[in-house]
C-alpha cells in the first residue's frame, strides 16, 4: 500500500482524535480538528455510528499506524517482532514504535513531527553509534547513540535547532546532550511514560483474530 499523501488533518477527523501530525500547529487554534470534528466525506456526521468489536480494533490499529507514520506491512512486522519478545505484546509493540529511528529524532526535538523526522533521517543527517543511518524504521537498542552528522551541523535548519534543542523536554528514557546534538537510549520506555492515546490491547485483539 502506498504512503498516504493527502491532507493529514483529515486523518484526525477520521479517527476522531487529535493525532498531532502537524507539529506546533496542532497546539494552536488553527488545528482543523478543533473547528471540524465530523468524519470526512459528504455524509461525514451521519457516518459516526457505533462500531462493532472488529471495527473498534481496526480503528485502533489504524490510529497507531497514523500516529507513527508506518505502512501496514511494516506495522505488521513490528507486531510480529513484539509477539516474539517476552512480556505483554501490546507494551512491546509500543516500545518498538517508540524506538524507531524517526521517532527518536522526533522525541529528541530535531523535528516538529514524525513525518519531518522521517524526512531528516532519509536525507542522511543522522548516525547511530557513529554509522550514518538513513533507515527510519531502524529499531534502536538500549545504549545506542544517535548523533547529527558533522556536515549537517552547518545547515541553517540545524543551526536553528541547535539554539532551541536545549529547551526541549526529552523523555526520561533518552538522554539528550544539547551541545553535542547527541541522544542516547538509556532504557526501554514504559507505557505510562509514552504520551500515547493508544489502547494496545485492541491492536493485539485485531491481529489475534
Ligand atoms: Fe490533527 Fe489538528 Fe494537528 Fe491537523 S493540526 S494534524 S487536525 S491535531
Amino acid at each position: 500500500m502506498a504512503r498516504y499523501t493527502g491532507p493529514v488533518c483529515r486523518l484526525c477527523r477520521r479517527e476522531g482524535v487529535k493525532l498531532m501530525l502537524k507539529g506546533e500547529r496542532c497546539m494552536t487554534p488553527k488545528c482543523a480538528f478543533e473547528n471540524r470534528q465530523e468524519t470526512p466525506g459528504v455524509h461525514g456526521a451521519k457516518r459516526q455510528r457505533k462500531l462493532s468489536d472488529y471495527g473498534t480494533q481496526l480503528r485502533e490499529k489504524q490510529k497507531a499506524r497514523r500516529i507513527y507514520g508506518v505502512l501496514e506491512k511494516q506495522f505488521r512486522k513490528h507486531y510480529d517482532e513484539a509477539r516474539r519478545q517476552t512480556g505483554a505484546t501490546g507494551e512491546r509493540l509500543l516500545q518498538i514504535l517508540e524506538l524507531r529511528m524517526d521517532n527518536l529524532i522526533y522525541r529528541m526535538g530535531f523535528a516538529d513531527s514524525r513525518k519531518q523526522a522521517r524526512q531528516l533521517v532519509r536525507h542522511g543527517h543522522f548516525a547511530i553509534n557513529g554509522h550514518k543511518t538513513d533507515i527510519p524504521s531502524y529499531i534502536a537498542k538500549i545504549g545506542d547513540t544517535v548523533t547529527l552528522v558533522e556536515r549537517s551541523k552547518e545547515k541553517t535548519y540545524f543551526k536553528v535547532v541547535a539554539d532551541s534543542i536545549g529547551k526541549h523536554d526529552a523523555p526520561s528514557w533518552l538522554t539528550l546532550d544539547a551541545k553535542g546534538l547527541t541522544g542516547r537510549v538509556v532504557r526501554l520506555p514504559e507505557h505510562a511514560e509514552i504520551d500515547s492515546l493508544l489502547e494496545t490491547n485492541l491492536i493485539v485483539e485485531y491481529y489475534s483474530r
